[in-house]
């Protein structure tokens, strides 16, 4: 598969002012030299505790904020290169599903305004063309042409959120990034929209960047998983290799975390404690010393690079390279 996305060393570090004196005054460190593949068709989990980065990150990506340094690689261009204007047909290609299904949409407007909304945007008229693009995608997302008459408060969270994704569609994409878009919803309608993801996703030739904190959700709809950490990727893996053979202590202490019915008393496992640390004021060397039982003087001292297992797993960790 071709890459859809390469982003290289990217950073994104907020600055802090003082209130009274007017100057900088520190730094919050999001993102730190984050390298990443999204390649075409497949859905890339991000997965990490909050805090992480990973919403700074889908962000980045789709150019909806500048990041201090870097690239982002749309099929080969640099996107934060262009101009506003000639960003228009990016944004088209490139779509954000939101975290919260009551938010998202404008309260004042009705579905089909809100629908048609992302057309007048971008130029297009053809009223007959609208309309039928919008029916389609009405069913498409289950739901029927009457709630087209109707307000956003008069729909449950599920058929909120199914009514921004079909405002995310409308479109036809290339790419999408979801962004918690099921963590606003009730356990019980979660699994519908991911569901509804992963048959657009089929439907049509989506690539998405799917984020969330959820390790089973992440492992249900992903086909690859990024691991985040204080800003940093940690590991990376196909969703096989990530949850048979991960090798990151901060993975291991995530799968772990995740309740199975059958819980093995005998074998000793990793979890995590304490918050993660202050993006304001991360550790040295490996950020995830402070919290790794597997730490050694070197971690608290040296930073390790992200390092190729094989084509398909990375990690970011000195216990590998030292088997490497
Ligand atoms: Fe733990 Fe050290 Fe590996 Fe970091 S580099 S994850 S502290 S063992």
């Amino acid at each position: 598969m071709t890459n859809l996305f390469e982003i290289n060393k990217l950073n994104m570090h907020y600055s802090i002012t003082d209130n009274f004196l007017g100057g900088i005054k520190g730094y919050i460190y999001a993102l730190n030299d984050v390298d990443l593949i999204i390649k075409e068709n497949e859905i890339l989990g991000l997965v990490g505790e909050s805090g992480s980065g990973k919403s700074t990150l889908g962000n980045c990506i789709l150019n909806l904020i500048t990041p201090t340094s870097g690239e982002v690689l749309f099929k080969g261009e640099n996107i934060l290169n262009k101009k506003k204007s000639e960003l228009k047909d990016f944004r088209r290609k490139a779509q954000l599903i939101f975290q919260n299904p009551y938010m998202s949409l404008n309260p004042r407007m009705k579905i089909y305004d809100i629908l048609k909304e992302p057309f007048i945007i971008h130029g297009i008229k053809d009223k007959k063309e609208i309309d039928k693009t919008i029916n389609n995608i009405i069913s498409l997302i289950g739901m029927k042409n009457e709630v087209l008459t109707r307000y956003p408060h008069e729909f449950s969270g599920g058929q909120r959120q199914r009514i921004a994704i079909a405002r995310a569609i409308i479109l036809n994409p290339e790419f999408v990034v979801a962004d918690e878009p099921v963590s606003a919803l009730d356990v019980s309608i979660q699994a519908q929209i991911v569901n509804l993801l992963i048959d657009l996703k089929k439907h049509l030739n989506l690539t998405m960047l799917f984020i969330s904190h959820d390790l089973s959700i992440i492992k249900y709809i992903s086909d690859k998983i990024a691991v985040m950490y204080l800003g940093e990727i940690v590991e990376y893996a196909s969703k096989e290799e990530l949850f048979n053979n991960h090798k990151h202590p901060y993975t291991e202490a995530l799968l772990n975390a995740v309740p199975t019915i059958s819980e093995d008393k005998k074998t000793k496992k990793i979890l995590l404690e304490g918050d993660i640390p202050s993006p304001q004021n991360p550790p040295e060397g490996c950020k995830f010393h402070t919290r790794c039982p597997y730490a050694f003087d070197k971690c608290s001292k040296n930073h390790p690079q992200l390092v190729n297992i094989n084509d398909n797993h990375k990690v970011k960790c000195f216990l590998v390279e030292n088997l490497i």
